[in-house]
């Protein structure tokens, strides 16, 4: 049995680590998400461009750490559980600062979500 303090997906029920505007929220729907606003921004805004170059570069991030700790997962022995470990706080660091910049890039584009 395993204690998982994952959250789920408040969309599909994947299990997940990042928040957006405080709802738990998958790597996939987040994709999702941010598909529609790939439209130019009717405002010219300089940072807008930036947040966005981070937004990839943190999500990279993420997915890299995400295939990290599942490969150290598959290790065995001492070896493997400090793998494990250095790759669960990879993973955390990596989640923070993704849903950091995804609530940035969310204020900016002013994208918002009426859960009910
Ligand atoms: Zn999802």
């Amino acid at each position: 049995m395993q204690a998982s303090s994952m959250a789920r997906c408040v969309t599909c029920a994947a299990e997940t680590e990042l928040y957006v505007n405080g709802s738990p929220l998958c790597i996939a729907c987040s994709d999702k998400n941010e598909a529609p606003t790939r439209k130019p921004p009717q405002s010219s805004d300089a940072g807008l461009s930036e947040t966005n170059a981070a937004l990839n570069a943190a999500r990279d991030a993420y997915k890299r750490a995400l295939q990290a700790q599942a490969e150290a997962s598959h290790l065995k022995g001492p070896e493997g559980m400090t793998a494990l470990f250095d790759a669960n706080h990879q993973l955390e660091l990596a989640a923070a600062k993704y849903q950091e910049v995804l609530r940035e890039f969310i204020a900016r584009t002013g994208m918002r979500r009426r859960s009910g």
